[in-house]
């Protein structure tokens, strides 16, 4: 299948790397001029816990010279989706989707405004990578895939693209309630991202106090009321228990809006925090903890600025 990345950093340069390596035609675009000059001289190598791979998907900084595909993968931060659907419009034919399995609540929405809804196919990936150098990232971490139609249901595309993943080494499967997922994801997200990137705390490191374990109640409660109140049936029983969870699970990471920060780069506060205090002015629910942590947010991202 011809495949493009749009946003080929660190998870757009896996999942593009290992479609390729299974023999498809992928296309990785980015605007990182260094990045993409590496790739097409020296390959894409991806460093996992056993060893290391090069791998030769085509790579460009100018989507005028991908034609159109079937499959385009949006793995754009989400402060620059707008700008990745509108190139993804340029790459539509008859019968091609767009795929997105960014964090977050939005980026799909955003998509389906430019392309039309039909075409958008959403999910959440347990995959992790990093990014270690032009041309060359590490596969992080493995999990499972989800992805599912943005408007709900099942269909044999989904199928067919779930399948060309799993054979390709990403086991992914197909939902019938994507939004779910996605919102269960984004709480987990909504309970450690601010609060580490605020307080600069490792994950693990916010069930130790009894402070951040309040704000993290507190926070996750405001967001599972939105997700009620926009009919939205969580994938587990007892979100703060979920969040308590992944952060011990996760103890000794730091948080990419935490990394985020300690860089100087803009986060991706508006489609978490800031997803669920939109969501709530548009359903009538108070969200006022989620707001003074993206307000918060914000202000440190504009220090170094
Ligand atoms: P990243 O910063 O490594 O990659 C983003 C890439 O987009 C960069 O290479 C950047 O140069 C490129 N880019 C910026 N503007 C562009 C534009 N206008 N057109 C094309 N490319 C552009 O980010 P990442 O860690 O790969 O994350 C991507 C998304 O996946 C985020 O939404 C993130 O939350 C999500 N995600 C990340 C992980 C992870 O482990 N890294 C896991 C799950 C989900």
């Amino acid at each position: 299948m011809k495949i493009a990345i749009i946003g080929s950093g660190a998870m757009g340069s896996l999942f593009g790397g290992t479609l390729a390596s299974a023999g498809h035609e992928v296309w990785l675009y980015d605007i990182w001029q260094e990045h993409v000059d590496k790739i097409n001289n020296d390959g894409l190598v991806i460093v996992a816990a056993d060893g290391e791979i090069t791998v030769r998907p085509r790579a460009t900084t100018d989507s005028g010279k991908i034609g159109s595909a079937e499959l385009v993968i949006v793995f754009v931060k989400a402060t620059t989706t707008r700008k990745a659907a509108e190139i993804a419009a340029t790459l539509m034919g008859p019968e091609s989707v767009v795929l997105t399995l960014q964090n977050g609540y939005g980026n799909a929405e955003k998509l389906a405004e430019v392309v039309g809804r039909e075409r958008v196919i959403a999910g959440v990936t347990s995959h992790g990578a990093t990014l270690l150098g032009p041309g060359r990232i590490k596969h992080a971490g493995s999990g499972e895939t989800h992805i599912g139609e943005l408007s709900g249901g099942m269909n044999e595309r989904t199928r067919r693209i779930a399948a060309l993943m799993t054979e390709a080494g990403i086991a992914t499967t197909v939902d019938g309630d994507v939004v779910s997922l996605i919102w269960g994801k984004l709480l987990v997200n909504v309970g450690i991202n601010a609060l580490t990137a605020i307080t600069g705390l490792k994950n693990g490191r916010l069930n130790d106090h009894e402070e951040t374990r309040e704000l993290m109640r507190l926070v996750v409660g405001e967001a599972e009321q939105v997700a009620s109140a926009a009919g939205v049936k969580l994938p587990y029983a007892d979100a703060f228990a979920k969040v308590a969870a992944v952060a011990q699970a996760t103890a000794e990471n730091k948080s990419s809006m935490l990394q985020d920060i300690s860089n100087d780069r803009l986060t991706e506060i508006d489609v978490i925090n800031g997803a669920v205090v939109r969501e709530g002015e548009r359903l009538g629910i108070a969200t006022p903890v989620n707001r003074v942590l993206a307000l918060l947010v914000h202000a440190l991202e504009k220090r170094g600025r």
